[in-house]
């Protein structure tokens, strides 16, 4: 056992969070004991996301505080794990700050190479030059092994979980990182999901979230048997405890769409939501992104979700700025946008990732003033959008499953004022903010909405 102290920060996406609720659990079970405070800890580790360029700049730049602190206390260890740690590798043990460095695909050994660190051995680098090969069965089982082992108690919304349904992606999108530095799609057994999503229903968690790139293509085969997503959400929703059931993110695929959608209409414990990033609407681009789809296609997608889960969500992701993506390429963009009346849409500006198809081939030639001007628009046309479907939710009764407390109480202006503010989900995926008492959090409440706006519905407990 060990009575050194472990701050972890983490950055990017659901499968990071996952990751690091993982690594923090596997910590704890080795003895170490998990701190708020940076500046006291005896390891701090950065668990690091590769998507984007300023994902990485932040990272970079946090570096450099804790490069300031081990100034006055050098006997810190500083890690660096995830997606950057994959991508760099021995190049990131060249700056000062950094003594651990270890990749998505290595994360079973980080209690073994903190305690080197601390020990003051050097190894303390675990990447793989082989990340597009197949996992041996060693470490395809060693994942498997920690990722059942770990993560039941720790979690970032109480009562909410995720569950990782698949790991990396083939699908070699121009602009992306991820197929580089978390390695071939893997499906995880159905079985080993279902004994997870069983243990964190008995640990009292309400909410499973399963992960994967391209979630909907999830595929597992054995013997003569295949299971497909639709067929995990059946398997899950049998689940007693668990109650609402999502799955993020899906990729515009026609493979397994109607099964899912049909899975969706039949399990009440499957929420009817569906984050699903079209990237552009022009179809030019999307070859240029190797999307393969048209924006024809991907509407008609769009339709028959609708046709078959009528109040179904839908949330989508743009890039805009993508080299050689023209006024005319943005314009159709804006179309699809209004047509696929998302309930929300995330909105980036191209950044070239290094060592991607579209950094090497292609010359990022949209000017940065273009990128901004396009990201503003884009997000206003959403704005509108977003403001009319919050709207339909006045003097409307919805069920949330609460977060906790809201991180902006200050501005938010709700009614019952002697509790504090809490922050809850839909089913649908809105954010519902009201006032009630904390012992709330993890639980369903039912929820009069009294005031909308395009990102948040206000509200009064019933
Ligand atoms: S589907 Fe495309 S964007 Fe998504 S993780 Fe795979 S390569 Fe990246």
């Amino acid at each position: 056992m060990s009575d050194e102290t472990v701050h972890i920060k983490s950055y990017g996406c659901q499968m990071n969070k996952l990751d690091t609720a993982l690594v923090t659990s596997a910590l704890k079970k080795a003895g170490f004991s998990l701190t708020d405070s940076a500046k006291e800890a005896d390891v701090v580790l950065i668990n690091t996301c590769s998507v984007r360029d300023h994902a990485e700049q932040r990272v970079i730049s946090h570096l450099g505080h804790l490069q300031h602190i081990k100034k006055s206390r050098p006997e810190m260890i500083v890690g660096v794990i995830g997606c950057m740690a994959q991508r760099l590798g021995v190049k990131l043990l060249e700056h000062n700050a950094v003594d651990i460095v270890c990749g998505p695909a290595q994360i079973p050994q980080i209690a073994k190479l903190v305690t080197k660190a601390l020990q003051g051995k050097k190894e303390t680098i675990a990447v793989t030059d082989k990340i597009r090969q197949k996992t041996d069965e060693d470490q395809a089982q060693a994942l498997e092994d920690f990722e059942s082992a770990y993560g039941i108690e720790d979690r970032y919304i109480p009562g909410q979980a995720y569950v990782r349904a698949m790991r990396g992606c083939d699908n070699f999108c121009t602009y992306c990182i991820v197929p580089f530095v978390r390695g071939p799609e893997v499906s995880r057994p159905p079985k080993a999901i279902i004994e997870q999503i069983k243990k964190l229903a008995d640990a009292g968690v309400k909410q499973v979230t399963l992960l994967g790139q391209r979630v909907n293509a999830y595929k597992y085969k054995s013997g003569k048997k295949t299971w497909c997503l639709a067929d995990l959400l059946r398997m899950a929703s049998d689940v007693e405890g668990t109650e609402w059931i999502r799955f993020v993110t899906s990729y515009p695929s026609e493979e397994f769409f109607d099964e899912i959608l049909q899975a969706m209409a039949d399990l009440p414990k499957v929420c009817n939501y569906l984050h699903i990033p079209a990237q552009s609407g022009s179809d030019k681009i999307l070859r240029a992104m190797n999307r393969h789809y048209t924006a024809g296609r991907y509407l008609a997608m769009l339709a028959k979700a609708r046709a078959i889960v009528p109040d179904i969500a839908i949330a989508g992701d743009f890039i805009v700025g993508f080299p050689g993506e023209t006024q005319a390429d943005f314009e159709v963009t804006v179309d699809l946008v209004k047509k696929a009346q998302y309930k929300n849409c995330f909105i980036f500006k191209y950044s070239p990732r290094p060592g991607t198809n579209a950094d090497k081939r292609l010359q990022d030639d949209i000017p940065l003033e273009v990128k901004k001007s396009r990201n503003i628009k884009l997000l206003a046309v959403q704005e509108k959008i977003s403001e009319q479907l919050s709207a339909e939710f006045l003097d409307k009764e919805v069920t949330v499953l609460v977060e906790g407390l809201s991180k902006k109480p200050h501005l938010n202006d709700t009614e019952g004022g002697d509790k504090p503010q809490l922050i809850g989900r839909t089913a649908t995926d809105y954010i519902v903010v009201f006032n009630g008492p904390l012992s709330l959090a993890g639980q369903f409440a039912k929820v009069k909405i009294t005031k909308t706006s395009p990102l948040t519905l206000f509200g009064a407990l019933i």
